[in-house]
């Protein structure tokens, strides 16, 4: 797995695992507190991208969460 420092710097980052080479997507894990802005409510905090572009744009604008997972961590 090969990481860029960019990516493996972004603190909203907890996982990021490029399988694009594998015919799979680029799937990030967002850190626990956070989740992706779209998907507000929904408590997403995996998703499968296509381009590294796109990927670090949903990272830099994931909201905070607060879902019982989260609070879990967090607490811990
Ligand atoms: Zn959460």
């Amino acid at each position: 797995m090969t990481q860029t420092n960019a990516v493996k710097r972004h603190k909203n980052i907890l996982y990021w695992d490029d399988e694009r080479s594998l015919g799979n997507s680029l799937i990030v894990t967002l850190v626990y507190g956070k989740q992706f802005s779209a998907d507000v409510g929904t408590g997403e905090h995996v998703r499968g991208f296509d381009t590294v572009k796109d990927a670090l744009r949903e990272v830099r604008t994931a909201v905070d969460c607060d879902c019982s997972n989260c609070k879990k961590h967090l607490i811990s």
